[in-house]
């Protein structure tokens, strides 16, 4: 036996920066040490210790989904998983779905409705705007829809959409099942599943929660899985049927061998969720993603969405003519061991506000990164004023933003 001879391999010590960079992306975003301690034990993912650790996770997720729901459910994968789970047992060929888009990821719902064979209509949101109700039941009046997507904020374009319990309503009213991603606001600002009558929310475990990549959560209402038990066509995705993990997060039988360690670390996440408390934990998010997006102002930038529709948990950021994105993003983590977002091909910057971002320590860090990368980059930037700012709005509501 020949074997092909093997580059060499550097140790990972050597690949990762000596200092690890400051995660204010869009996600990942840093993990508290409970999180990552969790995340480093391997246990049998069957058994006592395992059932207990799923069934405080479920009890754990509806109080951060608000539902008392009995179908919440881990998923093992990337929140796009968890976005497939949700479409690929709900759409079956025909079933016409009405997509409401204002970006990349609830663009990816319309796509992944279309894949399975769905009968989809794009709702395209203008730029920069949320979805407007009226557009949304102009359309549904056309009639025959089944079901109804949308993004409760769009990380990609930074939009929230501030009516959607409006839409959820609605879409209900034509008699449609809604699909609420809540990505990257799930525990940063509410969202009460029960009493919007949403049908299925998903979140990933990277953003909001403050936990590791690939492991997902998921809830379906109990219209939403009568439509799943009374499907036509059976599921062609054996990982992602429902009915197949209901298996394991409901009954402790075997469907796949969980993410056991992701598992762990998604336990510790939502009990310090629910340590904080919901609304202690909004109120924090809100405060310190006020207090960053003045500051930015303050500095003389502009923010890229106007206020009433601006999501709070990613802040997007336009640059001044001549500045660019990739140059500040390189001096802010090569210099001051901060990461930031870019967007996909756009010149602008976004700041996430998720989970451990939204501490003050991490802001006055992150902001004066900005700032001092922009002047290297050709940016007139007043720096010291946007740094005052931030001092100034952190500690009108200090006792809330710690
Ligand atoms: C990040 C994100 C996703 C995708 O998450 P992955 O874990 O990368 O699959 C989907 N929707 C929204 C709103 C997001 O922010």
């Amino acid at each position: 036996m020949k074997y092909p001879k093997l580059p060499d391999i550097i140790p990972l010590d050597n690949i990762l920066p000596d200092e690890p960079l400051l995660m204010m992306g869009a996600g990942p975003v840093p993990i508290p040490h409970k999180v990552a301690y969790a995340n480093s034990l391997v246990i049998n993912h069957l058994g006592d210790t395992m059932n207990k650790v799923v069934e405080q996770v479920k009890t754990m997720a509806r109080y951060v989904f608000q539902t008392s729901s009995s179908h919440v459910m881990g998923v093992s994968g990337p929140a796009s998983a968890a976005m497939e789970m949700a479409i690929s047992n709900l759409v079956e060929p025909g079933t016409r779905v009405l997509a409401v888009c204002n970006g990349l990821f609830s663009g990816r719902l319309a796509e992944m409705a279309v894949r399975v064979g769905g009968d989809v209509v794009r709702l395209d949101v203008p730029e920069k705007e949320p979805a407007s109700p009226d557009r949304v039941e102009a359309l549904l009046k056309t009639g025959g829809f089944q079901v109804v997507t949308i993004v409760q904020g769009e990380t990609s374009s930074t939009v929230w959409n501030r009516d959607l319990v409006e839409i959820c309503r609605i879409a209900k009213s034509y008699g449609c099942l809604n699909v609420v991603d809540a990505v990257c606001t799930l525990s940063t600002m509410p969202m009460e599943m029960e009493e919007w009558d949403v049908d299925v929310v998903i979140t990933g475990g990277q953003k909001g929660l403050s936990s590791i990549p690939g492991v997902s959560l998921i809830a379906f209402s109990d219209d939403a899985w009568d439509r799943i038990l009374k499907r036509n066509t059976p599921m062609a995705h054996w990982c992602l049927d429902a009915r197949l993990a209901d298996q394991f997060w409901n009954k402790h039988g075997y469907h796949y061998t969980a993410p056991v360690s992701g598992v762990l670390a998604l336990h510790e996440a939502l009990r310090l969720v629910c340590d904080e408390t919901l609304p202690v934990r909004f109120r924090r998010h809100a405060t310190c993603s006020a207090a960053l997006q003045s500051g930015i102002e303050a500095m003389g930038l502009e923010l890229l969405i106007p206020a009433h529709c601006r999501l709070n948990s990613v802040v997007g950021i336009t640059l001044p003519d001549g500045v660019s994105a990739d140059q500040v993003r390189h001096v802010m983590s090569e210099l001051h061991k901060v990461e930031i977002a870019g967007a996909f091909g756009l010149n602008i910057l976004r700041i996430g506000q998720m989970g451990e971002q939204s501490r003050t320590h991490n802001l006055f860090r992150t902001l004066h990164a900005l700032g001092s990368a922009m002047r290297v980059a050709g940016g007139r930037i007043d720096l010291p004023a946007g740094m005052a700012e931030l001092e100034r709005m952190l500690t009108s509501h200090l006792t809330l933003a710690q």
